[in-house]
């Protein structure tokens, strides 16, 4: 059977990551979470106080680039790879709301993206992969064989974030949670470097009312269909 890549892009808090690590299993390929990169970069950021509540010194992160090392390790435990940053583990640190708060403006600078959509096309090249983010179908992959657009109302949205950030122990309040996922919407699809849009020939998935079997379940049939598809030569 041959492999694939498949590239699922969409909106905020849609449950990409979620969907893409089970298909991911079920196919045995890779999986590639883009946005802990970005969130890498905005923790580094953030320590070396180049973004913050009074800051936003874009040149001086942009001239510090080469000290981000990033790097995926896989956890074999939970089944999937996690954050390094500089050879620590931030899988945590990343999740934050506080850190979702800077991470659409650290990723509209181009001299990030530049760097990491270049990891990320070494690291996909050999397909077999899942890999989930905001410009994956257009830039990072546009000939990638299956493409999902995910939708969700920002309401259904900031539900389920805000579940997931109270089960982990961080004050937050569903206000705040609904802000920074439409603020990050609007960023990311105005940003002036590869901004959020579905690709055209991507599989628009709204899934604003649609419990994970049932996602994986049709997301899985795409994929199988991709796959089983007999090459044209
Ligand atoms: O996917 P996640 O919500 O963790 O992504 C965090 C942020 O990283 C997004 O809001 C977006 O600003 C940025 N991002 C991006 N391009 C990607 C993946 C994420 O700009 N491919």
């Amino acid at each position: 059977m041959q492999e694939i890549t498949i590239a699922i892009d969409g909106y905020s808090s849609t449950g990409k990551s979620t969907i893409a690590k089970q298909l991911a299993k079920a196919l045995g390929y890779i999986y590639v979470d883009t946005g802990a990169m970005y969130r890498a970069v905005t923790l580094f950021a953030m320590r070396n106080n180049f973004i913050g509540p009074k800051v936003e010194n874009d040149e001086d992160l942009v001239q510090s680039l080469a000290k981000v090392q990033l790097e995926f390790v896989y956890n074999d435990e939970l089944g999937y790879a996690e954050m390094h940053l500089n050879g620590k583990n931030v899988e945590k640190e990343i999740r934050t709301l506080e850190v979702s708060k800077y991470v659409s403006k650290v990723a509209a600078i181009e001299a990030v993206r530049q760097k990491l959509v270049a990891m990320q096309q070494t690291i996909g090249k050999g397909a077999g992969i899942v890999m989930d983010g905001r410009d994956i179908g257009t830039v990072v992959f546009p000939k990638a064989e299956l493409k999902i657009f995910m939708t969700a109302s920002p309401e259904a949205r900031a539900t389920r974030r805000y579940k997931e950030l109270l089960e982990k122990g961080e004050k937050v309040t569903y206000k705040e949670v609904l802000k920074n996922v439409q603020d990050r919407d609007y960023i990311d699809s105005h940003r002036e470097f590869s901004p959020l849009m579905k690709a055209e020939d991507a599989i628009e998935f709204d899934n604003s009312d649609m419990g994970l079997k049932e996602q994986f379940e049709r997301i899985y049939g795409y994929a199988l269909r991709v796959i089983e598809k007999p090459k044209k030569n």
